[in-house]
Order: structure tokens, then sequence, then C-alpha cells
């Protein structure tokens, strides 16, 4: 039965053969070449094999390759330790503290290098009070290092040279039926590391694969975990999420398995309003097909997307209290800020940005007098103009406004004169010239 099932998996003429635990794919059936695999990852393979060590290319790049995908960047698994590692080759640099890697490179590319490492049982691992793991770091064998992975899909081993790929999980044949299935028991997994739920929605969304069912199932009763990893890390996973090319269909599944509540707190306050939704999801799809066409994306354009409607209803909650615009428009950037920074830490050095692409919204309403033209000279005009498109598209703001702009951007002078609308502001203040802080948000807002 299991022979007629390689058989069927691998072909005729492509028997996979066992060594020890693993299962051995011959080239003829996998058909990875060692032509898919970048220069440095082949040098490293071929340099740490020529030293008499075991070398191979790991992890997503394997994964990919068999899915007929260009991977993002190639991973080594050796057993030779770092500092071994670093004496190969002429420029390497051992990273980390707890757990070393190594870092070599060649020109552009960096290949990250890990020496083998095993997981330790949770009864043994220093865990934090919900048994999510802090330190797994042990050396240990090829096969434990393909254990301590977290789908079989990602624990696949490619030898450059022979072109084999070593399976000590079934990963290969889970690839081949589109599976994405969890390492060992899910609920343990998942409970050394929470993140691990995330990295579930995200690879299946990106790679078109199909949670198993026993990896899908203890997701939901298990999602409250997810408030105990750290704000950094789950800044970095939300991160790869929203740039992973399919944010719309990995925020989708997030909140069909209600794990958005602990990724942006206030996700699901804003999606639950028809109108946020709409916003949320246009932001998503033309992040999406940015990735698509290769332009380049930025991350504090998609979070100042992620909570303008959050930023919105504060803004108006402070004016009702009779708030002037422009100072609850800084009162509701800050609280909303802040609120958010408690569960996923978006960090600061996106504020400046984040800010005066809010800032800049009520700006574009005003279409009189210099206005217009001293919103255009602004280096962030750009980014601020397509916001402004996608409050558009979602309804918030009037179709006509984005029009608007669009024309007046590439008008000639007369036509400009022409377009501009009768000044509404009224007779202009007269204003104390203060001197702003050099970091001040370079925008105003109606004068009320
Ligand atoms: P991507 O295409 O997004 O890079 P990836 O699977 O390569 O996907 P990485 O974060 O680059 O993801 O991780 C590299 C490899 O390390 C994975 O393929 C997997 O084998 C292993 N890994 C990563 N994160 C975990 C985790 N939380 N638990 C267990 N193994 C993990
Ligand atoms: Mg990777």
């Amino acid at each position: 039965m299991i022979k007629r099932l390689i058989k069927r998996v691998f072909g005729k003429s492509a028997a996979a053969r066992s060594v020890g635990a693993a299962l051995v794919i011959p080239f003829e059936a996998h058909k990875v070449s060692r032509d898919g695999i970048s220069f440095g990852a082949k040098r490293v393979t071929d340099g740490l094999q020529a030293a008499g060590f075991k070398a191979f290319v790991v992890g997503g790049a394997v994964r990919d390759l068999l899915l007929d995908k260009q991977p993002k960047d190639f991973d080594v698994a050796t057993d030779a330790t770092p500092e071994e590692v670093r004496r190969v080759f002429r420029r390497a640099r051992i990273i980390g503290r707890r757990f070393k890697l190594v870092h070599v490179m060649f020109g552009e590319e960096t290949v990250e290098v890990s020496t083998f490492r095993r997981a330790i049982d949770a009864e043994d691992a220093e865990t934090d009070d919900h048994g999510r793991i802090l330190r797994d770091n042990e050396f240990g064998d090829q096969q434990q290092d393909a254990a301590r992975r977290d789908f079989t899909a990602n624990a696949l081993f490619f030898d450059p040279t022979t072109q084999e790929i070593f399976d000590y999980h079934n990963g290969y044949a889970d690839i081949r039926a589109n599976i994405l299935r969890m390492i060992g028991d899910p609920e343990v997994r998942y409970r050394e590391d929470p993140v691990r739920m995330l990295r579930a929605v995200r690879l299946s969304a990106k790679l078109g694969m199909k949670l198993d069912p026993a990896t899908a199932a203890p997701i939901s009763k298990m999602k409250d975990l997810l408030s105990n990893v750290p704000e950094a890390r789950m800044f970095d996973e939300m991160l790869k999420l929203l740039l992973s090319g399919h944010a719309l269909e990995c925020i989708k599944k997030l909140r069909q398995m209600e794990l958005h509540h602990g990724m942006l707190p206030m996700l699901d306050v804003i999606l639950e309003q028809p109108m946020g939704e709409k916003f949320v999801m246009l932001a998503l799809k033309n992040t999406d097909e940015r990735i698509a066409a290769d332009k380049p994306t930025s991350p504090a354009f998609l979070f100042a997307a992620l909570l303008w409607h959050e930023v919105l209803a504060t803004w108006k909650i402070k004016q009702d209290a009779g708030e002037r615009p422009i100072a609850a428009m800084h009162a509701a950037m800050d609280e909303v800020l802040e609120r958010q920074r408690a569960q996923l830490a978006i960090p600061r050095r996106y504020d400046t940005v984040m800010k005066e692409l809010w800032v800049l919204q009520p700006r574009f309403e005003q279409r009189g007098g210099q206005r217009p033209m001293r919103l255009l000279a602004l280096p962030r005009f750009r980014a601020a103009y397509d916001f402004m498109l996608l409050r558009c598209q979602s309804g918030e703001a009037e179709t006509e406004l984005g029009t608007w702009w669009e024309e007046f951007q590439h008008a000639s002078e007369e036509r400009r004169a022409e377009m501009l609308l009768p000044d509404t502001a009224g007779p202009k203040k007269r204003r104390r010239r203060t001197k702003k802080p050099s970091n001040a948000v370079q925008a105003e807002l109606p004068i009320d």
C-alpha cells in the first residue's frame, strides 16, 4: 500500500529510497534542479561540503521551488557549528546572541546559515506561564532539525550537489497534495509558539495551500495565546502578512478564524463598520497589486490605512466634545497610536509618515487660493493623494474630489486657475508665526 502510494506520487522511474528516517527523493521525481538555487546558496553548500560538512538548502526555498514559485531567499542548514562555518568563508559573520547564525556574504546576496538544532520538550524548556517556549537553542542532528520546523512543507532539505530532497515528515507528498500540515501535535506546537497560528494563515493564503483540518482545528480555541507574544514579534509577523502579496486573502482568513483580534486590536472594530471595512480591503488589494507589479510599498502607508477609520472616529468624538479641528486631530492620532502600540508595536519611526498622511487628508478639501498648489508641492503629496483616492473609492470621500485632483495635478496653469474653487475659508486670519520643531508634521488643517 505504502509502496503503491510512493509509486503514484513519485512515478515509476524515480523511486524514492529511505535513508534512516528520511525519504530521499531523486531529481527525476521532484525536478528541482541545482540551477534554481541562488549563486550564494550554491557557493555555501559547495564550500561546506568540500570542507567535509553536510549542507542543504532548507525551509521556504525548497517549498517554493517545488511549488514553482520564486523563493524570497535561500537558507542553508548544516552540521557545522557557527565557528566552523565562519572559518570556511572569507566574508562571514556570526549573528545572534542566544542562537548563533552565520551570515555569509556574496556581493549583494546574504545567505543565512544555521546549524542543525533540535526542539526542546516543553517540560525541559524555559517557557512562559502559558507554555510558550522562550528558548530552543540546542544543536541537534538533521532529523531533529526537521522535527523542530513548523509545517511538513517547510521541513525539506535539498542537496544542490546530488539534487536530492530529504523528507522526514511527508512534506513532499503534502506539497503535491497542496496541504499545509503542522508537524507533530498542532495544539502542542501552537502552545510552544502561538505565532505558528499566524504563519499557518499567512502561508496557506500566500501559497494557495489548504490547511489540513487537524492543523486548523485548534486555532479558534487557542487564539488568545497570541496576546502573550512580544509586541515586536507580532509586528514582524503582521508586516510579513501585509507584504506577502496576499494581504487581502490573509486578513479574510484571519477574520474567519477570529485571529485578527490579537493582531491589530482595533482592526475588528474598524472592520465592523461597512465604510471602514471597505477602505481597509481596498488598501490591502491596492498593496497586493503593487507587490504583483513589483512596485515599492510602504509599511507606514499600510498601517496608516488600517488605522484611518479609527483616527476619523476619534477625531469626530473630540470635535463633538468641543475641541478645535487641529488640536482634535493631533490628539486623535496620538491616542490611536498609543492604544495600538499596547498590542502590536508599530515602530515609532513610522509615526511621522503616518501622521503626515492623516493630517494631509482634510487639506484635499481646500481647493481655493494658493492652497492646492502648496499641497501639491509637498514631498508627501503623492502618497497622501493615493491615500485620498482610496478614501474616494471606499465612498468615504466624494468621487469628485479624486477626479478634481487627478486633473489639477496634470493641468496647465490656465486650466488650474479655472479649476480653483471660490475660497471659502474667508478672509485670512492673521497667524502668529511660530517656529515649528524640526520633526513637526508638515501639514496644516483648515482654519476653523
Ligand atoms: P517565507 O516565504 O515567508 O520566508 P518561510 O517558511 O521561509 O516563509 P521563514 O520565516 O523564512 O519562513 O522561516 C524559515 C524556516 O524556518 C521555515 O520554513 C520553517 O522551517 C522554520 N520556521 C520559521 N518559523 C518557525 C516557527 N515559528 N516554528 C517552527 N519553525 C519555524
Ligand atoms: Mg524564508
